[in-house]
């Protein structure tokens, strides 16, 4: 029910007290946008002062935007690199920050093949926690009742390691979910999960995920929402059903946990919640057995309301999957964040996919933008809608002027503050889960792979291209390639371009080799051998749809469904890679 109108938001009527103050924060935030950027960059350049890195631009004490802008460079990753290293081999000065590092938090965006590694402070979990805080305030203003029932939303931790300084690395949600932030976090009835901290928080991604979907399973009526952080996460668990629902059933039925989960605070956990329920157990079987998995999500979980997954920018893909299972439930994009810095949310998330924004918080960071194909970066208040920009940040930990690769588009304002359409990450040729391939990446991997070809059977890669097959689950990288195989040679056996899939493989970065090892979020990669001439075909269909015959150049990757048909129906051989590639969670050192 919402609560007396004197709370009243412009967003809407406010669920509770709680909310009132959430969305009355979001409508000052917005509001005094400009303010808020120009005192928040005061802050960092007065609190940052004298770091080594502020120091070597000669700033002279001023934390005035003009002349940051006019004295510090805009930076990638490879530029902040050595300092990087530095902090991480435990040099303990104050370098990027006055505030210590606390940790480096892992992109998956890489550098040299491995994770980039980002800088954070302590402090930098209040900011990740009030933006948290800010959702389902936004949620309850368009889907009601949410505090009368459970998310079942499937959140997992991955390894991590420490730099050679001593310094935890880890992805920003591990070290989120291993915070006090979210393990004592209060009782919140808008935010009751069905999965236990005890599986959440299980480091191996068998046992987390199994006892997951166990409990959601036991409080199928109670699940409100089904989420994920991203949309592929969210097939892998219904994959993972499908794989494994006897099992579930088993258990159920007679009340006991599998014997594969053996991890001690999980079956503590769950000898509490676990009891005999030999119904569910044949309702399940009944659900399950079927060959037909359409609206499987309704079907078990009929009081799911919308799906909580990102499907903007690269997880786009997944979206008629997904509107497959769930029979065409809302999907709800509500944030928008980076091991960096977290950027804002969705003040309209049950809109379409293809219409979602994003509302950057003028509080979390400070905010450049550059036009693309142009140099001068622009306010966060002066961006003008219509136009692309790519994201500049500088955050409290201490990147200064940063590019992050987000290509983002203005589609309108509120308030003083812009929104964003996300319309791809730079130089970002495949990716099914977390894994990001930029050209240069595959060029290297097909170059490796066409060596073996070569030293085996004489035969070389003559074209390529590659195509993000998600029509499994889990996905995998498909490539096309056309040999050249020399006079009299013999054309390469299926072993030869198996051991090619793999070589590949290997030669992809840490984080595609994680995702294929430890999370197992994508399946082995896939060579499919096109019969000589193919690669002239597509030019031609190229050519017939208009491009100048003098720049054509063959696409790297593919996503045009007539080319891809026009590719498969050339195929000659299919060879997938027959092994798992090398990964730890160790890094190589540059
Ligand atoms: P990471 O540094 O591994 O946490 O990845 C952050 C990146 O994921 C961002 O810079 C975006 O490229 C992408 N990302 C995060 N949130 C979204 C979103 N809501 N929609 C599309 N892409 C996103």
């Amino acid at each position: 029910m919402a609560v007396d109108s004197n709370l009243s938001s412009p967003l809407g009527p406010p669920a509770c007290e709680k909310d009132a103050k959430a969305l009355r924060f979001i409508e000052e935030m917005t509001r005094n946008a400009d303010t808020v950027q120009e005192n928040l960059l005061a802050e960092i350049l007065a609190r940052n002062a004298d770091t080594e890195y502020l120091r070597r631009f000669n700033l002279g004490g001023a934390t005035d935007r003009d002349t940051f802008k006019t004295k510090i460079p805009v930076i990638t990753y490879e530029d902040l690199q050595p300092e990087i290293q530095r902090i991480a081999d435990g040099d303990r000065s104050p370098i990027l920050s006055a505030h210590p590092i606390s940790e480096f938090l892992t992109s998956s965006g890489t550098s040299a093949g491995e994770r980039k590694l980002m800088p954070t402070i302590k402090e930098e979990l209040d900011r990740r926690q009030l933006l948290y805080s800010l959702l389902m305030p936004v949620m309850n203003l368009y889907v009601p009742g949410l505090d009368k029932g459970k998310g079942m939303y499937f959140l997992f931790v991955k390894s991590e390691t420490k730099t050679p300084g001593g310094l935890p690395a880890r992805p920003v949600l591990t070290s989120y979910y291993k915070s006090e932030h979210f393990r004592s976090r209060p009782y919140d009835p808008y935010n009751v999960y069905t999965s236990p901290n005890e599986a959440i928080l299980c480091p191996d991604s068998f046992q987390s995920m199994y006892t997951q979907i166990l409990c959601g399973l036991l409080d199928r009526l109670s699940v409100l929402r089904v989420g994920a952080v991203f949309a592929s996460g969210l097939l892998r668990a219904i994959r993972f059903l499908q794989l494994h629902w006897s099992r579930f059933a088993h258990d159920i039925e007679f009340g006991c946990l599998d014997s594969e989960i053996n991890d001690r605070s999980i079956r503590q956990c769950m000898s509490g919640i676990l009891k005999p329920d030999p119904a569910l157990a044949e309702f399940i079987r009944q659900e399950c057995k079927s060959e037909n998995w359409e609206r499987i999500i309704t079907r078990i979980w009929p009081n799911t309301k919308y799906l909580d997954v990102i499907v903007t920018g690269a997880m786009a893909q997944y979206i008629p999957t997904l509107e497959y299972y769930s029979g065409g439930l809302p999907m709800a994009c509500t944030m928008y964040a980076s091991s960096e810095c977290y950027f804002g949310l969705n003040l309209n998330p049950m809109s379409k996919p293809s219409e979602v924004s994003y509302t950057i918080m003028p509080n979390m960071a400070y905010f450049e933008f550059i036009p693309l194909g142009g140099t001068k970066a622009v306010e966060l208040v002066d961006v003008k809608i219509g136009k692309e920009y790519e994201l500049v940040v500088t955050t409290y930990a201490g990147l200064c002027r940063y590019r992050v690769g987000d290509i983002l588009r203005v589609t309108g304002f509120h308030n003083s503050a812009p929104q964003f359409h996300f319309v791809r990450r730079k130089n970002v040729l495949l990716s099914i889960d977390s894994d990001k391939t930029d050209e240069s990446e595959l060029q290297k991997a097909v170059e490796n792979a066409s060596k073996l070809l070569q030293e085996e059977c004489g035969s070389r890669v003559a074209e390529y291209t590659s195509y993000a097959d998600t029509s499994t689950i889990p996905g995998h990288y498909v490539l096309y390639w056309e040999l050249l195989v020399r006079d009299g040679a013999k054309q390469p056996s299926h072993e030869t371009v198996t051991r090619c899939c793999l070589e590949m493989e290997e030669s992809l970065n840490s984080v595609y080799r994680q995702c294929r090892v430890a999370d197992n979020s994508v399946g082995p990669l896939e060579i499919r051998v096109v019969r000589n001439g193919t690669f002239e075909e597509l030019m031609d269909y190229a050519i017939s749809r208009g491009a100048s015959i003098n720049q054509y150049k063959v696409p790297r990757c593919v996503n045009f469904t007539p080319i891809v048909e026009l590719l498969d129906s050339r195929v000659v051989s299919a060879h997938f890679s027959p092994a798992l590639p090398h990964w730890t969670p160790e890094r190589r050192r540059r």
